[in-house]
């Protein structure tokens, strides 16, 4: 297949990485002279302009959220409507207002670190994670089936929902916890007791204020709202929890964080 990719940074240079090892013909766009170079011998064709996609059937659009609409909008164009397009953002719904001309499946891996740029990436970074898609309604389940198929090829695993149910599910595992990891971070900075003795228990806890600071600033700003609604949430269940049977409550937990996860810290629900 003929597939672009825009944004060579740690997705997107994973995903090139990745592909570049299967039967594809890959076009990268890069801002990134030093990329460029770097990326030639994965590619058939490499620019910093969005015109080498012409030719495209699968596009995957890997630059930060904020730019993300605007990119679509310019690829509107330059790429046939019978192109699948997609982007990666760590939310859905602001993708997914306006109808475009071509074939546009939301999509986001679950995968990730707190490193970002071309330098970070891994082939590996997709094998076993979660890859959401969120199709618009016109989606015929071909062109879904495509899409599916080629990301199943990195070795993650597609999982369908709507964009509004993705955004409210982000923010509970994955922007609240950036933001409870940064401010944890932020509570213990000015006490050097309680950073001379923390070990790997607040290493691990505070290992996401590390984040990608221009993603985080996205995340904070694009899901405010669901954010918000996420930590009400919490606090209702640390009440709850310091309210009575903390000891039957906790057990509980335990069991149910035990059977979530397999030797291999995956996922397996
Ligand atoms: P990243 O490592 O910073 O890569 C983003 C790339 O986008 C940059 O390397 C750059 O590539 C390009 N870019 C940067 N600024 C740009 C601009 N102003 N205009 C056009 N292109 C620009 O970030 P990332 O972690 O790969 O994140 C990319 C997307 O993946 C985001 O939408 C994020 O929400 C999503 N995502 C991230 C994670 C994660 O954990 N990091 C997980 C899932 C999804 P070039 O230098 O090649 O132009």
């Amino acid at each position: 297949m003929k597939i672009g990719i825009i944004g060579a940074g740690l997705i997107g240079g994973s995903l090139l990485l990745n592909l570049a090892e299967k039967n594809h013909s890959l076009y990268l766009v890069t801002r990134n002279p030093n990329t460029r170079k770097q990326a030639e011998m994965y590619t058939t064709a490499t620019s910093d302009s969005l015109d080498i996609l012409k030719e495209c059937e699968v596009i995957f659009i890997c630059t930060p959220m904020h730019k993300i609409i605007d990119t679509l909008d310019k690829l509107e164009n330059i790429v046939p409507d019978s192109a699948i397009v997609t982007d990666v953002a760590s939310l859905k719904s602001f993708v997914m207002e306006k109808k475009r001309p071509f074939k546009f499946i939301g999509s986001h891996p679950m995968a990730g670190t707190e490193n970002s740029g071309f330098s970070s990436a891994f082939k590996e970074l997709f094998q076993d994670a979660k890859w959401v898609l969120t199709p618009s309604e016109n989606i015929k389940s071909k062109d879904l089936n495509i899409l599916k198929e080629l990301i199943e090829e990195t070795g993650a695993k597609t999982i369908l929902l709507d964009a509004q149910t993705h955004d409210k599910a982000a923010a509970l595992i994955s922007h609240m916890p950036m933001l409870l990891s940064q401010a944890l971070m932020k509570c213990a900075m000015n006490n050097n007791s309680a950073l001379q003795i923390a070990a790997s228990g607040f290493r691990d806890m505070t290992r996401l204020s590390m984040s990608n600071t221009e993603m985080a600033k996205d995340m904070i700003d694009m899901n405010s709202t669901n954010i918000k609604h996420a930590l009400e949430v919490l606090q209702v269940s640390i009440s709850e929890l310091l309210k009575d049977d903390y000891t039957n409550q906790i057990k509980e937990i335990q069991a149910f964080r035990k059977n979530m996860y397999d030797e291999q810290g995956k996922n397996k629900l």
